[in-house]
């Protein structure tokens, strides 16, 4: 127990617990000592590159000169947990938690450039109603309604979802753009876990444990 890595909270907090349930005084105290350092630590401590890092957030989005609409949330049971500076996260997001410690909150917008891009035109795409066709080579004329999402597939195999904007008689004005393209989006939540990434967390480029990769 002597040896345990006061780097990570996590494995301080374990130890100490293990010492209580032993009930042995030498062990109890020696952890109860690494623990108030590693509390010290872990208070300090800020997110910076290779965090792994908890979050609560909510999520609304808001169009240049619209009004805002909730998209989705995360609490304190299913936080996000993510490694922080390796990019598997948008950049104004990262951006806006940089050196935040534990138990702060935040409330931060993030303009589209920064954020899931501009809409851009060429992803608005008029294609002919009978690329709608189901097996049996008749139009699913219920499926086509304007707001629909429809996973589709191109002619290269690529997969990609888009929103029915337009049903003609003929043709189908599709956008496939990123759902929340062009869009200002609020991020409210409060930092409710951090520690430092392990070697293998490094080595694999993304979080094990809860809210991570379990292998
Ligand atoms: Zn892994």
């Amino acid at each position: 127990m002597g040896n345990r890595d006061c780097s990570s909270p996590g494995n301080c907090i374990a130890g100490f617990v293990s010492g209580i349930k032993v009930g042995i005084w030498i062990a109890f105290s020696h952890c109860r000592k690494k623990y108030y350092l590693c509390k010290k630590i872990q208070k300090n401590m800020k997110i910076t590159l290779n965090s792994v890092v908890s979050v609560t957030y909510k999520l609304n989005s808001k169009p240049e000169g619209g009004e805002e609409k909730f998209i989705e949330e995360a609490g304190k049971n299913n936080p996000l947990t993510f490694l922080f500076g390796v990019g598997g996260m948008i950049a104004g997001f990262e951006a806006n938690l940089n050196g935040l410690a534990l138990g702060d909150t935040f409330n931060f917008s993030i303009r589209p450039e920064d954020a899931y891009g501009e809409k851009h035109p060429d992803n608005l795409v008029d294609l002919p109603i009978e690329a709608f066709k189901d097996e049996k080579g008749e139009i699913q004329r219920d499926m086509l309604k304007i707001g629909a999402i429809i996973p589709m597939q191109d002619n290269e195999g690529h997969h990609m979802r888009g929103v029915v904007v337009k049903v003609g008689i003929n043709d189908v004005s599709m956008d496939f753009n990123h759902p929340l393209a062009g869009q200002h989006l609020r991020f409210e939540g409060e930092v409710v876990a951090l520690r430092a990434a392990t070697e293998d967390e490094l080595a694999h480029g993304h979080v094990h444990g809860p809210g991570g990769h379990h292998h």
